[in-house]
């Protein structure tokens, strides 16, 4: 178990194993040795972790927005200074390669610096007045203490927009992070701590997904919840939700079109699909999965695709040479091997990949799958994984078409030269994030977030700090 986080909760400011002995193990997806052994919570601890968000909740938003900011600056410094510590946590937890969790801490580190800044300037406005005598004044207050379940694609990312965008605002929050990739929630966690936070304004709770959120949804005390995950689990939550009224952000799956036009730079569009199919294994909720392709430039795309795809170096991520890490768990690959076998019984043709690698660790090849039909499970249903379709089209009306036939709708991309043509397509596309001849869409200060079945609000841009306010309107006369 070296070199792995000591697995506690942070309840009401203190780190805890719980009041009961339940735990389970974490395991290492690359090697499926056990790393850790996770404390769950038993529903005292809940009720604890609530009590001291509510208390949490009256101390922080009484502190004056400059003081939250310098202690959030403080926990980033922090950050900043255990990032490769974290970056290994993640790794050995979820599997990506070293420099993809590296590259995940700076993001978090640059997510909580933009809400700490922005947090100052959570402004309100003044109405113009009817009667010179009154004042209208609109304010904006923090929501109320907060709920937020977060995913295990993304350890800390994930995490970090739903603490540090309540924190921000001047909510409390639990924080229920996935049970499998706890170690870089906690490394997180201990950063605000260490950096001063008010006792009860972070709490850190695991348990059985199902029971936790249904316990912690029931009580009255948090006003709203946050979510990152799949769209049943997200549909689910918001049901408990409304039966105590609470505000929701869900951000949950999506299936992505990438679009490719005939007068697309083929080559760059073919690396840049790759190089995202291949980060974080294709567990990523905006990874490209639904490649059309016009007839015109289809062969030339797919052999530069098939190239990158064999050139990727699948293994685990402490492995300097790794590209590629494994998936997070074993029923991953389960859907992996069902999504391609359905491809290949509806007529699809498998370039590369296909299968499992190796008979130890979550290893599944990076798999292009060409000439796929719609009927095709994979055409409707997310991957969550290094396969990738392939599909044909001949105009843009059509393809726009089968982009929008889907009930998600997160992430889209777009490679075209024809200003008129990604307008168009931007115009039609039924998404939260477009992305035009690139695959950069996520960003802290810019919204994140998806449409219809993919969920809704943002986390990130001011409207990601907007999400954990409430309007006051104040008329006033003199
Ligand atoms: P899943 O539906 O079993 O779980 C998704 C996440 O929700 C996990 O982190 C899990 O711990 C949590 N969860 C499950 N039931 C819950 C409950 N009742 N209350 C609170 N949290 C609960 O799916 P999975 O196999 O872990 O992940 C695969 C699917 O999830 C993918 O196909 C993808 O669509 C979706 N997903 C989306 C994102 C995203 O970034 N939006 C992230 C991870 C997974």
């Amino acid at each position: 178990m070296t070199g792995y986080e000591r697995l506690e909760m942070l309840i009401d400011g203190e780190w805890t194993a719980g009041s009961d002995a339940a735990s389970m193990a974490v395991e290492n997806p690359a090697t499926e040795a056990t790393i850790g052994d996770l404390p769950l919570a038993s529903t005292q601890d809940l009720d604890r972790a609530l009590a001291a968000s509510l208390q949490g909740f009256n101390v922080w938003k009484d502190t004056p927005a400059l003081q939250r900011q310098g202690i959030l600056e403080n926990a980033a410094r922090l950050l900043e200074e255990r990032r490769e510590q974290i970056a290994r946590t993640c790794t050995l937890e979820i599997g990506k390669p070293l420099r993809e969790s590296l590259m995940e801490i700076d993001f978090t580190i640059g997510v909580l610096r933009w809400y700490a800044e922005e947090g100052k300037r959570a402004y309100g406005r003044v109405v113009p007045a009817r009667d010179i005598r009154v004042r209208n004044t609109v304010l904006k207050e923090p929501v109320g203490p907060v709920v937020g379940f977060a995913a295990w694609n993304f350890p800390a990312v994930n995490v970090i927009r739903k603490v540090a965008g309540a924190l921000a605002a001047g909510c409390s929050i639990i924080v229920k992070p996935s049970e499998e990739a706890p170690g870089t929630a906690i490394a997180i966690a201990r950063c605000f701590q260490d950096a001063g936070l008010p006792r009860g304004v972070l709490n850190v709770v695991f348990g059985n997904p199902a029971d936790t959120s249904a316990y912690l949804l029931s009580s009255s005390i948090p006003r709203k919840v946050t979510f990152t995950g799949s769209v049943p689990v997200g549909i689910h939550l918001q049901t408990l939700a409304a039966r105590t009224l609470k505000r929701c952000t869900l951000e949950l799956g999506g299936h992505a079109p990438f679009i490719v036009l005939p007068d697309a730079d083929v080559e760059l569009a073919a690396q840049t699909a790759a190089a995202f199919k291949l980060r974080n294994a294709g567990q990523v909720c905006t990874s490209p999965s639904r490649f059309f392709v016009h007839s015109s430039v289809h062969d030339r795309f797919v052999g530069v695709f098939a190239d990158a795809f064999e050139k990727a170096v699948v293994g685990d991520g402490l492995d300097d040479a790794a590209t590629m890490g494994p998936l997070a768990a074993q029923r991953r690959l389960e859907v992996m091997d069902r999504l391609v076998a359905d491809a290949r019984d509806h007529g699809a043709s498998v370039v590369t990949g296909g299968k499992r690698i190796g008979n130890r660790g979550w290893f599944f090849a990076p798999t292009l799958l060409d000439e796929v039909p719609d009927e095709a499970a994979i055409m409707r249903e997310e991957p969550f994984g290094p396969v990738a379709p392939v599909s044909r089209f001949e105009d843009l009306d059509e393809v726009i078409e089968r982009a929008n036939s889907v009930e998600v709708g997160l992430a889209s991309y777009v490679f075209t030269r024809n200003g008129g043509w990604a307008q168009e397509a931007t115009r039609r596309l039924n998404a939260g994030l477009v992305g035009i001849n690139c695959a950069a869409i996520s960003l802290p200060e810019t919204p994140f977030g998806g449409v219809d079945h993919s969920g809704y609000g943002s986390e990130g841009g001011i409207e990601g700090l907007d999400a954990f306010m409430r309007t006051k309107f104040v008329a006033e006369i003199r």
